[in-house]
């Protein structure tokens, strides 16, 4: 059985002085725990800060929020996967239900970011999830699966056997509402068995985490549901304390 991921998605908040304090509360509250894995997903800017801030708790992960798929070039704002890996970054978040609203990521546009992440060294965390009207029309597995398989289309399965998932309904995300726990199962166990067609067995490896308005009350219910490797929390990962609680779940 692998250690569950707590992975806290800061999205834009906490610049390099707030994540500094952020951190030094976090590990104040927080002794290493070789049973689980903590990644903070902290805006670009604060990539460097918190992986100094992090430097005596190696097991403690920081990854970016997005990446572009060039190594470098005339992309005004953007942050490459060589340069987020140079500032700290172990892992790369991609195809965020936000970026696909908000920044027009498309899935051809995620499976490059995912390419570029591996090459750079990086793990790809390939988010995923359905609308509230996908979900409605009994499209959730469709979509969910459209995403997942393009998203790894430009992966080795050695990278693939590497990543990690995460589902996240995008009505669920900054909602207050969570899916009900055996909706996220059945979802889980469909991703897996499209690795398992992909990978074989080194598919049970691949952690799925939950995303969608997870909170310290709903987090131990959420992991102790069959196929739920882990959690990947927004809102309730800024407060400190309450992110200790979760990742103790
Ligand atoms: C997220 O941003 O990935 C997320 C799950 O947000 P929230 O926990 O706030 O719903």
């Amino acid at each position: 059985m692998q250690k569950p991921v707590f992975a806290a998605n800061w999205k834009m908040h906490n610049g390099p002085q707030e994540t500094r304090a952020y951190l030094q509360r976090f590990l104040a509250a927080y002794p290493e725990d070789p049973s689980r894995t903590v990644i903070f997903f902290p805006p670009a800017v604060s990539l460097a800060i918190a992986g100094f801030a992090l430097r005596e708790r190696p097991e403690i992960l920081v990854g970016v929020q997005n990446v572009y798929w060039e190594e470098k070039g005339a992309f005004t704002g953007e942050t490459s996967a060589p340069m987020a890996r140079d500032a700290g970054a172990k892992v790369a978040l991609v195809g965020h239900s936000e970026r696909r609203q908000y920044f027009g990521d498309t899935d051809e546009v995620t499976a490059r970011k995912c390419a570029a992440a591996c090459k750079a060294g990086l793990i790809p965390m390939l988010c995923v999830g359905e609308r509230l009207d996908e979900r409605e029309r009994n499209a959730t597995q469709a979509v969910v699966l459209r995403q997942f398989k393009t998203g790894v289309s430009r992966l080795e399965p050695s990278q693939i056997a590497n990543m990690v998932i995460a589902y996240e309904p995008v009505w669920a995300i900054g909602t207050g509402r969570t899916a009900r726990p055996e909706d996220a199962t059945a979802v889980h166990t469909a991703i897996r068995r499209s690795l398992r067609e992909m990978i074989g067995p080194k598919a049970a490896e691949v952690p799925i985490l939950y995303g969608g308005s997870v909170n310290a009350e709903n987090a131990a219910e959420l992991l102790a549901a069959p196929e739920i490797d882990g959690l990947l929390v927004g809102g309730a990962s800024l407060d400190p304390e309450t992110w200790v609680r979760i990742v103790r779940a």
